[in-house]
């Protein structure tokens, strides 16, 4: 195995841009200028990413973004509580810091069958989960064949196809679901609207550096930024409440992440679809190709998360997951965030294992401590809920059932749509 550390910069941004040095005082202005406009200009954006390495411009971002954050999204921040439903975790890709792809002979290899995908969402129903989140490797299909052989068993061609069946159970059983799924075609997710209140792919990142052998999407087709860009655009097109995000520290520079940010703008502005941001940071895992990278610390995510939401604006959904920087809530709740994102009393985060999710009463106790209101929300989020046109009839008569009159996932007590 290649240890990565060379080829993979340390996740902090260094001064290495063509941008000219800020003061402070330089900051300040631009930073003021996004809070009162709604808008942080590319070029804005591009110099405070450059230097969000300097502690005290990090300081002006992290205040503009808070102030921002209070403009569109008052003292509110929600949370989903779900089930986290890894399908299959065969995946036809191979990225540097991933644990969750496994191949069919790896004993931990595993596709759920119906049946468990029912029993799982009948526990997390007793335990008041109401989205049920489907996580899985992207087209294992192209690369197996012996999942191929088994997709021909169950009458199917496609993993998506077995997803939809399972999104099917998950629904007729009283959930939500939100896909996760890797790149798929407009016809796929045509199918899965049917029964999906919302889907997502992270855009990671759009560096195509990244691509490039030793790097850590070298072995992934599926990371090739243009065609995650393309299935936004598609996922658009089709009116799906969709769910992208940043992924920090993967060997990308400032200027990528800050490019990355503005790609999923465009889109979000081109569409309206976009319905929240994720600004999830690397954690490096032993056993992997990048387990010796260094991570971001946590004063710098806590700076991304905030030029996260100067970028998106006040109305954006910023999420950062609390389970990854678990000791310092307090700070990225005075990044901007507006969201913790899914966290479930019933299973582990399959993507980060070894990153525990917080109990929802100490996510209740902190957020409220910083002076910040903690709500439950559902797959999607109420200024899309208010749009018909985002859900197929049946998906939004079942989601605005699990609603309250705000648009928020109404008290556990009052929860019990028919099975
Ligand atoms: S990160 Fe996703 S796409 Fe990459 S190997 Fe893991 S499961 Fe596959």
């Amino acid at each position: 195995m290649v240890p990565f550390r060379n080829a993979f910069p340390r996740g902090s941004v260094s001064p290495s841009s063509q941008q000219p040095i800020l003061s402070r005082i330089e900051a300040e202005s631009l930073v003021k200028e996004a809070v009162e406009s709604g808008v942080l200009e590319r070029v804005a954006g591009d110099r405070l990413g450059a230097q969000l390495y300097d502690p005290l411009v990090r300081e002006a971002v992290l205040e503009g973004a808070f102030e921002s954050k209070r403009r569109g999204k008052g003292d509110v921040v929600s949370v989903s509580r779900n089930v986290f439903l890894p399908l299959t975790n065969l995946c036809r890709d191979r990225c540097g810091y991933c644990t969750f792809a496994k191949q069919p002979d790896d004993p931990a290899a595993k596709t759920y069958t119906l049946e468990e995908v029912a029993d799982a969402v009948r526990g997390a129903r007793r335990a008041g989960c109401v989205e049920a989140l489907f996580c899985l490797g992207d087209k294992p299909e192209k690369a197996y064949k012996s999942h191929r052989d088994w997709l021909t068993t169950q009458g199917l061609t496609a993993t998506s196809e077995y997803l939809v069946e399972a999104c099917r159970v998950a629904f007729e059983l009283g959930m939500l679901p939100h896909s996760n799924a890797g790149i798929l075609t407009v016809e796929q997710m045509q199918a899965l609207k049917r029964w999906n209140v919302s889907m997502g792919l992270m855009l990671e990142t759009t560096s195509t550096r990244l691509r490039r052998r030793g790097m850590a999407h070298y072995v992934a087709p599926d990371k090739e930024p243009e065609v995650r860009l393309r299935m936004h655009r598609e996922a658009g097109e089709l009116a799906i409440p969709f769910t992208s995000g940043l992924l920090l520290g993967i060997g990308e520079n400032a200027a990528e992440r800050v490019d990355t940010l503005y790609a999923i703008r465009e889109v979000a502005d081109a569409y309206g679809h976009i319905q929240e941001v994720i600004v999830q940071p690397f954690h490096p895992k032993l056993g992997t190709p990048m387990q010796f990278v260094d991570p971001l610390d946590d004063a710098e995510i806590a700076g991304w998360v905030a030029l996260a939401r100067l970028v998106m604006g006040p109305g954006a959904n910023v999420q950062a997951p609390p389970n990854l920087a678990p000791e310092v809530l307090e700070l990225l709740l005075r990044s901007g965030l507006n969201d913790w994102g899914g966290v479930s009393p019933v299973t582990v985060d399959f993507i980060n294992p070894e990153a525990p999710w917080p109990e929802l009463r100490e996510l209740r106790d902190r957020t409220e401590a910083a002076g910040q209101k903690l709500v439950e929300r559902l797959p999607a989020y109420p200024e899309h809920l208010a749009q018909p046109k985002f859900f197929h009839p049946q998906v939004l008569e079942a989601t605005l059932g699990l609603a309250d009159a705000d648009g928020w996932a109404k008290p556990v007590a009052e929860k019990g749509r028919a099975a």
